[in-house]
């Protein structure tokens, strides 16, 4: 059995309102991160991004961050 932290999982939201991330990513958090904010900054370094999309805040991975 792996250890997993229980913290927030921030997952893609995909490339845009109508597609999922073909990946099914998420961040790989740190055994700290916690909270949504901590995962999305161990993420950031990763590459992610957040983007504001009709108000509601999405999580893009890498992938589809270059994508649209
Ligand atoms: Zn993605």
């Amino acid at each position: 059995m792996t250890a997993r932290p229980l913290g927030t999982e921030v997952s893609c939201d995909g490339p845009d309102e109508a597609t999922d991330c073909p990946n099914s990513a998420a961040v790989l958090a740190s055994f700290t991160s916690m909270t949504a904010p901590q995962v999305r900054a161990d993420g950031a370094h990763d590459g992610w991004t957040t983007r504001r999309r009709r108000g509601r805040l999405r999580d893009l991975c890498p992938a589809c961050r270059t994508r649209s």
